[in-house]
């Protein structure tokens, strides 16, 4: 595996496979790197000829000052991690390098930033948007990946590259979980062993949508029962729980026939942010 940290030197070898005719795929990541990641390695590089992938904890993204310090870094594992999946090439950049002057861009996606970790967390998808967009103006990909755990920043990214006029494919890939249903975050690693126990329960409750939907449950009804299940515990602090329509983000009061949904929910668990979601 070929590692960069400059990204004219990076740009330079992407130009002579470019020029071979090879298809580019790229999986931005910010490191801390687990086997949902590794999912993405798989897919790309499956789909493309040669994986690019980026480790780069964007400051610009963290709207909260104490999670960016606490954020996991794990550089040489992820390394190892990387070589084993037979990734091609590893970016990982300095602070200095992505942004040598501060990124005044504001962006705008209209309803699909202001809601959920949007209205959440203020300022995130901004951040998002100017990574991911100079990440893809240096890497130029043809495909670029992208997990379904973050449900939202997919909808964000795929307007994202409207905006720009980039012919870039984003794909959206499945969630990896771990073996008692939590879906695998770096985050997960910052959870004390009776956190971890506890946030067994995101899964669960997401897990009960669908049959009490095939049960004729109401959308308020789920909505009820799976606030107070979490009100049960302290450990638990909702941030959001909402049903929407898997399309478009906006949300359902109601369910009707032939629509996916999707029901995302963001808790804390101790005081550690967790997101996950399902489709059906
Ligand atoms: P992050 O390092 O958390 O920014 O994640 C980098 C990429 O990996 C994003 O596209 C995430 O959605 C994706 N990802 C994170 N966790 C998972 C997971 N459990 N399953 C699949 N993709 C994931």
């Amino acid at each position: 595996m070929l590692i960069f940290t400059k990204i004219g030197e990076l740009k330079g070898f992407l130009d002579r496979i470019k020029s071979e005719g090879k298809t580019i795929g790229f999986v931005p990541t910010m490191g801390a790197l687990h086997s949902g990641h590794i999912s993405l390695i798989e897919i790309s590089k499956k789909g493309t000829e040669l994986t690019v992938c980026s480790i780069f904890v964007n400051p610009t993204q963290f709207n909260d000052k104490n999670d960016l310090a606490r954020y996991p870094r794990t550089p040489e594992k992820d390394i190892k991690m990387l070589e084993i999946a037979g990734c091609d090439v590893l970016f990982m950049p300095s602070v200095d390098e992505m942004y040598p002057q501060p990124d005044l861009r504001k962006f705008d996606f209209g309803y699909l930033d202001k809601i959920l970790d949007g209205s959440h967390r203020p300022g995130h998808f901004n951040g998002v948007a100017q990574i991911v967009s100079k990440f893809f103006d240096i890497v130029q990909p043809h495909k670029a990946f992208f997990g379904s755990k973050d449900y939202q920043q997919v909808a964000i990214v795929k307007e994202l590259v409207k905006q720009m006029n980039s012919p870039i494919e984003i794909i959206a890939c499945p969630i990896s979980r771990e073996s008692d249903g939590l879906a695998m975050s770096s985050r997960n690693t910052l959870l004390s062993s009776e956190e971890r126990k506890a946030a067994s329960i995101i899964p669960e409750l997401l897990n009960k949508i669908i049959p009490m939907k095939e049960d004729k449950c109401e959308v308020h009804e789920i909505r009820e029962y799976i606030i107070n299940r979490l009100k049960e515990k302290d450990i638990y602090k909702l941030d959001y729980f909402v049903i929407c329509d898997a399309k478009t983000l906006k949300e359902v009061s109601k369910f009707s026939e032939a629509t996916q949904y999707v029901a995302l929910i963001a808790c804390f668990v101790g005081k550690i942010r967790l997101i996950d979601n399902i489709s059906f």
